[in-house]
């Protein structure tokens, strides 16, 4: 070879080389290192089988404890890659003391932009479109679904660069959903999936799925492990003990019933008004959070802003119809998400907020930050929150009401739980202590100790979750069901 045909010979390399944009070098280099862009392409299907843990975010008994986990000990993801289908099948089991069924097998799908949920029974049923998006979203975060949906050429690639030992890719996929592919710098295999979610409580959020222990099966690399954070908590870490490709995969199809029934939509929310006492009121309604308004001298109080914006700003809207008086104080029960998800929006109706001490921290955090994809009351109209804290306990008092707040000692589930005490009326409101409703009363002993010890006469329970009772019949509740986990 002479000198100058090995210089035409590098330039057209060189020349080979640029030819790929930027953007489009990193699909390729993943495609390339995972086993090659046709063999990837040519797959019809994937099955992944193994186990692992899946932690509850926001249910743990302090702020900063680890969070309750549900050990998954059978996990199942049949996906048909060429028709855009898959099935996920769960078996679990709580590792914690919970109220509910203690072991529990979920079923969900999806074809194309349907999704669907299946009954114990095997019924299929139609979920909605939040799921079907959530689960379009889920579904890439797979090296080898996301390098498909990458090399699709309806497919937008943007905002290459590098960071961390990594080379990111932005993806719009031809449905329209956006995912951040990073592959290591050196091996060129995907090392993880982002995509941007919206969690009540959180906000924005980055949802990152890493993968590594890669294995070779049929001539495509796909990872042992797959570990999946929203934002600073672990969601579920699976761990892989069969990679299947090419199988046949059952007919992950919809069937046309439930193809064709509308995408149901979240239930309207409703809030019934029920008085219980002189000045005070039970807010029911749709759903299972209810809420508890006291008339004071000059001014309103309400007990609990549960679950999210849209259920607490209704809540306070009731409130604010029952007396001339201004809704001033809202209690928070305690830090769990789904009685803190009115937080933001308590602030935001410039509510003074009332709850224990040990959650400080957390409750600043979720007020400081951006809900910039679902925007919330707080994010468009910021506002300093203004906080009471309790202690050990506090009393709220003038001539028209009287309630007392304590904190709940020893529980091993509720570590920041304030219950609501009535003394003219031997009134219990409370959350998390007790729902009639409820499976097993693993700690309904605690509670009772609880309540004795702080020496309170109740005739009545007026909870968060569950009906009004007689305090007799919650005390007998408690003693005559199981407290053995497990036994549901
Ligand atoms: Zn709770
Ligand atoms: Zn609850």
């Amino acid at each position: 070879m002479t000198r100058r045909y090995a210089l035409v010979v590098v330039a057209i390399l060189a020349a080979g080389c640029s030819s790929a944009p930027p953007e489009r070098q990193v699909v390729d280099d993943a495609a390339a290192a995972l086993g090659g862009a046709s063999r990837i392409q040519a797959l019809t299907s994937l099955q992944i089988t193994g186990s692992g843990s899946a932690p509850n975010a926001g249910q743990n008994r302090m702020p900063d404890d680890e969070l309750p986990v549900w050990k998954v000990t059978e996990h199942t993801r049949a996906i048909d890659l060429a028709n855009g289908r898959t099935r996920v099948q769960q078996f679990r089991e709580a590792q914690f003391q919970f109220a509910g069924a203690t072991t529990q097998r979920v079923t969900q799908g999806l074809d194309g932009v349907v999704a669907y949920n299946a009954a114990p029974d095997g019924t299929l049923t139609r979920a909605g479109e939040a799921a079907a998006r959530d689960r379009r979203v889920e579904l890439l975060h797979h090296p080898i679904t996301v390098v498909r949906a990458a090399l699709d050429p309806a497919a937008k690639l943007a905002n290459p660069r590098a960071e961390g030992g990594m080379q990111l890719v932005d993806i719009t996929t031809a449905l329209g959903d956006t995912v951040t592919l990073a592959i290591d710098q050196s091996t060129h295999l995907p090392s993880r999936v982002v995509s941007m979610s919206d969690n009540a409580n959180m906000g924005d959020v980055a949802i990152v799925t890493m993968f590594s222990d890669y294995e070779e099966v049929e001539g495509v690399k796909l990872p042992r492990k797959l570990t999946t954070m929203m934002d600073k908590y672990l969601q579920f870490d699976l761990q892989v003990s069969k990679n299947a490709v090419n199988g046949n995969v059952a007919d992950l199809a919809a069937p046309d019933n439930v193809k064709s029934a509308p995408a149901p939509t979240p239930p309207p929310v409703v809030v019934t008004v029920e008085p219980v006492a002189k000045g005070i009121w039970w807010l029911a309604g749709s759903g299972n959070h209810r809420s508890v308004v006291f008339e004071f001298d000059d001014h309103l109080v309400l007990y609990e802003v549960p679950v999210n914006e849209a259920r607490s700003k209704a809540v306070i809207d009731k409130a604010r119809t029952l007396s001339p008086k201004p809704l001033t104080t809202a209690i928070v029960s305690h830090h769990h998400f789904d009685h803190s998800g009115g937080l933001r929006v308590a602030v935001a109706e410039d509510l003074t907020i009332v709850t224990h001490r040990a959650n400080e921290a957390f409750f600043k955090d979720l007020l400081a930050r951006p809900h910039t994809i679902v925007p919330d009351a707080l994010q468009m109209n910021p506002k300093a929150a203004k906080f009471e804290w309790v202690d050990d306990q506090m009393t709220l008092k003038d001539k028209s009401m009287e309630v007392r707040l304590y904190h709940l000692l020893d529980n091993t589930r509720e570590g920041t739980n304030i219950y609501a005490y009535v003394p003219r009326d031997r009134i219990l409101v409370q959350a998390d202590l007790y729902d009639a409703s409820w499976n097993q009363h693993l700690w309904g002993e605690n509670v009772l100790t609880n309540l004795s010890e702080r020496k309170l006469r109740i005739d009545r329970d007026v909870p968060v979750h569950g009906v009004i009772e007689p305090f007799a019949q919650m005390v007998k509740t408690i003693k005559a069901k199981p407290t053995i986990a497990g036994t549901n």
